[in-house]
């Protein structure tokens, strides 16, 4: 299942487009140019439009990852490599006697007029710079960087950097997404004109730290990138540690607009609960029908409460406004006393789909370093698929490496499911936790499951593991049945993980995606993600008053009817759209 998988990874590599750049793909129905991707032998692209009729971009075997589809449809937008800008010797050395006698023309300098910089400055980190050993004889590096830090930087395989979507939205002359809506880290004790109200007196503040914890922000920790982080930090904190049972403080991000057709959404957040396990942070969305609706509709989305946490958590919340809409986090006291509250800080939110499961390992170094030959292994809950399958999402950590796996476990429906389970994309991430959601560069890896997929013996993985599976007691002293642990062993080492924030205050998150790719493989296009109702119990809760009044009223305009625009970066503006028909031949 080759070529699903590689379906399945470009349509991840569109996303990434839309989130970080203003460029956005759509099949093709009958415009003269376009894009035709083929599996055809290597990957590859023209540079820039080169063709009526149909422009091959061959994405072959071996090429399904989302680095590899970035790059190659970067080319195809016109894009050189970054070590052929005109200037790159001031950043690297060519080692041509290195360089193998039918390659020498790849590492050639281009004049700078036909440089695609667009002003940007020289980027180690570009999904379009070669690797230190490309093409290389065997003998050593091909590359040298003038700056030996990022020596091991350049040829990175996670994906698009930072300056590769400025680079893009400076050549196309856009800056507006598709699919990112915004990020608020609370920088310089701004508040990204959310609005806040309360009941009583403990309304959302704005801090720098809190008695009770935490210490510091979420959006400064330090991390493996950077250690001397000097800048005071600030984040929202709702105490909880006065007042009656019940009291709700709102914290409100502005009105925003959907673009997409799928009704999808992603929340994200870093949170930190140091009050009573009897408070809640509630998440909510609030529908409006028009610009003139004054009140809005409100949905419960995401419910958190119980124990307190010692560490910043990151929480994922799906949601499915289906017009424009704001996001409404509500701190509400319970019934015992408390000392502290809720905290957030660090919110993105995105018109894509939630990763399916979260492992978030706190204190992760103590874990590598105490670990000599033998494996930990860290285990999510158990999951269920929409289709109705169980599986479990795993980390291991020796001494060296990190591994990433899923496994099947035996769930409520295996007698009404279809076995073996093929055609699921697994998709394994470490998480960028550079605080702004856009600039992250996560590391992802996909495979797709299939009938050869198996044991020595020929039992394929993904059979029903109540069959061929191990028995375990699980965390919840429960019988469960369980499959093999499918996945990479070395996903990735401690020396990768310290070259960005995917260690940060000592934490790393990894997240899993389990998707049905069936409907690909008939030839039609996968359905919007559904969400899964919030628990049942939740639904009686109540939140019914209007929003909260924007701080920036003045008192001319009556508030029920005020339309804010938006801030500048969630402004509308056209995004470029590419055409293109995926076509994957049979080999
Ligand atoms: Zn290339």
């Amino acid at each position: 299942m080759e070529e699903l998988n590689a379906i399945g990874v470009i349509l991840r590599a569109f996303d990434s487009f839309r989130v970080k750049s203003c460029i956005d793909f759509v099949p093709r129905i009958s415009e003269e140019y376009y894009i035709s991707v083929q599996k055809l032998n290597g990957c590859f692209s023209d540079i820039g439009k080169s063709e009526a009729n149909e422009q091959v971009l061959s994405i072959g075997k071996h090429c399904d990852f989302v680095h590899i589809v970035e790059h190659e449809f970067l080319h195809a937008l016109g894009f050189f490599h970054e070590q052929s800008r005109y200037d790159r010797d001031d950043y690297v050395t060519i080692v041509t006697e290195n360089i193998q006698e039918d390659y020498k023309d790849n590492f050639e300098v281009l004049s700078r007029e036909n440089s695609s910089t667009q002003g940007t400055p020289y980027d180690y980190w570009s999904v379009m710079h070669y690797s230190k050993y490309e093409f290389s004889i065997g003998n050593g590096s091909t590359i040298i960087t003038k700056d030996p830090k990022f020596q091991n930087v350049i040829g990175q395989t996670l994906g698009m950097s930072p300056l590769d979507a400025l680079e893009l939205n400076l050549f196309y002359k856009c800056n507006s997404t598709i699919a990112f809506k915004m990020y608020c880290g609370f920088t310089n004790g701004t508040m990204c004109e959310m609005n806040r109200c309360s009941q009583s007196g403990n309304g959302w503040k704005i801090v720098t730290q809190v008695h009770g914890g935490p210490s510091s922000d979420h959006t400064n920790l330090p991390s493996g990138n950077n250690n001397n982080s000097q800048e005071t930090g600030y984040f929202m904190h709702a105490s909880t540690a006065s007042g009656l049972e019940g009291d709700s403080a709102r914290l409100e991000t502005q009105r925003m607009d959907l673009r997409r057709e799928c009704n999808a959404q992603c929340l994200q957040f870093y949170y930190y609960h140091s009050g009573n396990k009897s408070d809640e942070l509630n998440i909510w969305i609030r529908e409006f029908q028009d610009g003139q609706d004054p009140t809005g509709t409100l949905r419960l989305m995401g419910h958190i409460t119980g124990p307190p946490t010692s560490h910043w958590k990151l929480q994922h919340v799906s949601l499915n406004a289906t017009k424009q809409f704001q996001v409404v986090f509500e701190a509400r006291k319970g019934a015992e006393n408390s000392t502290g509250g809720f905290s957030v800080d660090d919110i993105s939110l995105s018109e894509t789909e939630c990763p399916h499961v979260t492992l978030q390992i706190d204190e992760f170094e103590k874990l590598f370093n105490s670990t000599s030959d033998i494996k930990t292994i860290i285990y999510s809950p158990r999951q269920y698929s929409k289709e109705g399958y169980a599986y479990r999402a795993a980390a291991s950590i020796n001494k060296t490496f990190v591994g990433l796996y899923v496994q099947l476990v035996s769930g409520d429906s295996d007698n009404e499911l279809e076995w073996p389970c093929l055609q699921r994309q697994i998709t394994l991430q470490m998480l960028d936790q550079t605080p702004n959601f856009q600039l992250q560069m996560s590391k992802q890896r996909s495979f797709t499951t299939s009938q050869n997929q198996a044991t020595s013996n020929g039992t394929v993985y993904w059979t029903n593991p109540r069959e061929t599976g191990e028995q375990i007691v699980d965390e919840n002293e429960g019988l469960i049945y369980v499959g093999p642990l499918v996945g990479l062993h070395k996903f990735t080492s401690l020396e990768e993980m310290q070259l960005r924030d995917f260690l940060k205050g000592g934490s790393a998150i990894f997240t899993f995606n389990f998707q049905d790719l069936t409907p690909l493989a008939n030839g039609s296009t996968l359905p919007c993600p559904q969400l899964k109702p919030v628990n049942a119990t939740q639904l009686a809760k109540h939140l019914d008053e209007s929003p909260c009044p924007s701080w920036t009223l003045s008192t001319t305009v009556p508030p029920q009817t005020t339309v804010k625009s938006l801030a500048p970066e969630m402004a509308a503006s056209p995004a470029l759209t590419f055409l293109l028909v995926l076509k994957l031949l049979e080999l």
